[in-house]
């Protein structure tokens, strides 16, 4: 059994729903999804129905973006009780700071001449986490800016002209954030954010593993976090971080996964923590 770890839907900036993605990995032939969108757990319950249907196993996960150092690092947490108050709470307040950084940078975007409205852009997140990669698109809407990827290029990626950073936890509270729910704590693709000094210092915090198969890590990097794994006493996870078909991000869905021994080893994991 075959296991992709890391999956984003229309909940966060994936441009598929929950069922179609859940749809696909079963065309596939693998046999469980985690969907880890970004700060949001509403694509979880749909994608749980999908894959009773269709016989797929679906773990419930989430993506938290933090910063060290000025560097943004993501935090995946799977098997988070979805009832946690904490974690509502803590999201719910994610979800308006959110909304006010649109605000920001549509107001930004306005004075740098382009008309783009808020509407739109809340519209094109479809109720769902809404982020810089829905502004990206209303931009491209307008018929003045190419593509997404130059909208970050130009204008929204970081420190551009319409940039407005959202708040963001530190790893530390992200990862005792994700075990106050009784989830297990992930570092997400250390390889695109370097910051290994950290990892050591996440353990007394609760950080249970490390996410060493990702599109954005070559063999090499794969290996190095491999050991370190081994090393720390860590799990190796891996996944795809597919954001559907349409995204510029053209990750393939499958082509990062793990086998269903660390699926368990996650339950285990999960089932410790709540013990
Ligand atoms: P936000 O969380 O709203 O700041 O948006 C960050 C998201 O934007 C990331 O998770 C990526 O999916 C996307 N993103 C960041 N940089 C780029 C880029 N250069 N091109 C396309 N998408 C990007
Ligand atoms: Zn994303
Ligand atoms: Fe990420
Ligand atoms: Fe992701």
């Amino acid at each position: 059994m075959r296991a992709d770890l890391h999956v984003h839907t229309t909940a966060s900036d994936g441009t598929e729903s929950p069922e179609q993605v859940v749809a696909l990995a079963s065309a596939m032939g693998l046999g469980c999804l985690a969907i880890a969108d970004h700060d949001t757990l509403e694509g979880i319950g749909p994608a749980v129905q999908e894959g009773r249907r269709r016989k797929l196993e679906v773990l419930p996960a989430i993506e938290l973006g933090t910063e060290h150092r000025g560097q943004e690092i993501h935090m995946l947490g799977y098997l988070v009780d979805l009832s946690s108050r904490q974690l509502l709470s803590e999201l719910a307040y994610f979800r308006r700071t959110r909304l006010e950084r649109v605000t920001g940078m549509v107001n930004r975007l306005n004075g740098l001449g382009f008309p783009i409205v808020r509407e739109r852009v809340l519209e094109i997140a479809g109720g769902g986490s809404v982020g810089r990669p829905h502004i990206a698109r209303a931009l491209v809407e307008t018929g003045r800016v190419g593509s997404v990827e130059e909208a970050f290029e130009l204008y929204i990626g970081d420190g551009r002209p319409g940039f407005v950073p959202r708040y963001k936890y530190s790893p530390a509270k992200a990862v005792r954030l994700i075990r106050s729910a009784g989830g297990v704590p992930v570092l997400a693709h250390p390889g695109l954010a370097p910051a290994d000094e950290l990892i050591p210092a996440l353990i007394p915090e609760g950080l249970q593993g490390i996410e060493v198969y990702h599109p954005s890590h070559t063999p090499q990097v794969s290996d190095y976090y491999l050991s370190l794994c081994r090393r720390l006493r860590l799990l190796a996870t891996g996944g795809s971080d597919y954001h559907g078909a349409a995204n510029k991000k053209h990750n393939c869905l499958g082509a990062y996964t793990v086998s269903g021994r660390v699926v368990d080893e996650i339950k285990h994991l999960a089932g410790k923590n709540r013990g």
